[in-house]
């Protein structure tokens, strides 16, 4: 059976309290709900109301303050559901992110030398901090990002309280991490996130580097810096010592000066592969330990002897999971010729009951995408397919007069050499491409400068480990797709980045063996 994403990360029932906890079977009195990621038992139709207690204005977060940027410049947040403004942040510039490094330094002195028992401590704090404020930052998140509350709700936020909960539990047991050696954190870290799992992607970043004992200067991406700086008020009332973690708002700039900044010993960047490159290069001439998380374009591929409903669900959750803004979402689909009439048909009957709109409320499947840019971007892929002489095809949806929204979308007809077959779209965008054998789906899989992740539906576990064997991706998921869990490590190969986070071996990354 395949679990869903939202169910999977939660308090684990066993599997026989799951049972009891199954209403009776579904009856034409009881009509299934419209739901792709959450379980359907669990719909709840309420209208999500809790406040999330946006202020006017955010300044930078350096040495436990919060401080005006040097500068004096703020931006504006754009709430892309309806392109209101939401609030305004510090611009950081190069002086700002200096003072930050400075402060964290500092910091350094005395958090790199406190027991491992203790800096857990303030991480459990963080952690249940966060799980107290859930659903304020869970409304704050789909405001910001655009991005659908079901998901925020029962994803992004638990799922980034359960990092610093999984790294917490790591503090005082870096002896274990490699056995026979002693881990020693290495010092200032510069962080460097995007814009599609902003909460997340802190809380993947800050929560195993404290607990190795580094000190963190974290630059936030510029579309969706609310959900940081909200946690800014956490690391206060968590009494984090000053300048432990620091958080600089800014431009792709601002982060420029971040991951170049003298005092970061190691750089942790996730973003597109581009920047990644431009970052390296700066940084070449450096003894800076690095940690690269890029871009994808998965396959996720689906065999004739594959459970069809539960593969078509799995192909949903794939790609129009977070309106498919996702490294690692299954934005090709390698489907097996005898059955590719019949998913084709069934992934159409099921786009045509998602729900594309207002993210905040609770029946949204497919909220707004980040920004007008990103929008746009998007749509010149769909043109770029249809001109190449893809076929696109779109639900019809009637959608939202504001905001920045598009249907599902799915191209048939498509081949390798087409763009929307090589490219990393970051769109709810699914290019299907057939196969007839094993060889040829391998090679088709592989046959792009990524590695980051690929899905296999099939009955056979010697096909499965075949195809995990020889699949270039760091991480191959086998009758599901998009799971994730703090304790497995997530990486990619080739154009996808280097380095793991989560897990054993992302620790490894925030420290050195002495
Ligand atoms: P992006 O590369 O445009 O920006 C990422 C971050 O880098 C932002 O904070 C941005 O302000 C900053 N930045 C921009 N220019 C910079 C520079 N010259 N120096 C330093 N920092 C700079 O990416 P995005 O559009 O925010 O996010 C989408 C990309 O992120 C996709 O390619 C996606 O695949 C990738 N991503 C990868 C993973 C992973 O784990 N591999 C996870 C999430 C997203």
């Amino acid at each position: 059976m395949v679990i869903s994403v939202h169910q999977w990360f939660k308090t684990m029932p066993t599997l026989a309290e799951k049972k009891t906890a199954r209403p009776a079977p579904r009856t034409a009195a009881r009509p299934r709900p419209e739901l792709i990621f959450g379980d359907f038992w669990e719909f709840d139709p309420a209208p999500e109301t809790a406040d999330p207690k946006i202020k006017p204005r955010y300044d930078l977060f350096i040495g436990g303050r919060m401080v005006a940027p040097t500068s004096g410049r703020y931006f504006d947040s754009i709430n892309p559901a309806n392109e209101q403004k939401l609030t305004e942040l510090a611009l950081g510039n190069a002086t700002d992110v200096d003072l930050a490094c400075q402060a964290a330094s500092r910091a350094f002195e005395k958090w790199g030398k406190l027991p491992g028992k203790e800096r857990g401590k303030y991480i459990y704090r963080i952690a249940r901090l966060l799980q107290d404020r859930a659903r304020e930052f869970a409304v704050a998140e789909t405001r910001d990002n655009g991005k659908p509350i079901r998901e925020t709700r029962d994803f992004d936020v638990p799922m980034a309280a359960a990092h610093f909960f999984y790294h917490a539990g790591w503090a005082d047991k870096l002896d274990y991490v490699a056995p026979g050696r002693r881990l020693a954190p290495l010092g200032v870290v510069g962080q460097v996130i995007p814009w599609n799992f902003p909460l997340l992607m802190l809380s993947w970043k800050i929560a195993p580097a404290l607990a190795a004992g580094n000190c963190v200067v974290i630059k936030p991406a510029t579309n969706t810096p609310l959900t940081a700086v909200k946690l800014a008020e956490i690391f206060q009332d968590a009494d984090l010592p000053p300048g432990v973690v620091n958080i600089v708002t800014g431009s792709g700039s601002t982060g420029g000066a971040l991951m170049a900044h003298p005092a970061t010993v190691k750089i942790a960047f996730t973003g597109s592969t581009e920047v990644g490159k431009v970052i390296m290069r700066s940084v070449a001439d450096t003894d800076k330990k690095m940690t690269m998380e890029l871009g994808g374009k998965a396959a996720n591929i689906v065999f004739d002897d594959a459970p069809i409903d539960q593969a078509v669900e799995g192909i949903v959750n794939g790609i129009f999971f977070n309106q498919g803004q996702v490294c690692c979402a299954g934005s090709r689909l390698l489907v097996h010729e005898p059955v590719a009439e019949k998913v084709v048909s069934k992934l159409k009957n099921r786009l045509r009951v998602l729900r594309v709109g207002d993210p905040l409320d609770k029946n949204t499947d497919v909220g707004a995408i980040v920004s007008r840019d990103q929008l746009d971007t998007v749509k010149g892929y769909l043109d770029s397919g249809v001109q190449e002489g893809a076929e696109m095809w779109q639900p019809s949806c009637r959608l939202p007069a504001k905001g920045f929204y598009l249907p599902p979308t799915i191209f048939t007809g498509v081949t390798q050499s087409h763009r929307i077959a090589r490219e990393e779209i970051f769109g709810p965008v699914l290019s299907i491409i057939t196969f007839r054998t094993v060889d040829e789906a391998i090679e088709k899989a592989n046959n792009t400068a990524y590695g980051l992740s690929a899905g296999v539906w099939t009955d056979k576990g010697s096909r499965i480990l075949k195809m995990s064997t020889e699949l270039k991706a760091g991480v191959v998921w086998a009758n599901t797709f998009n799971k994730f869990d703090p304790t497995s490590p997530f990486g990619g190969y080739k154009e996808s980045g280097f380095g793991r986070e989560g897990g054993r071996q992302g620790l490894l990354d925030y420290a050195k063996l002495v």
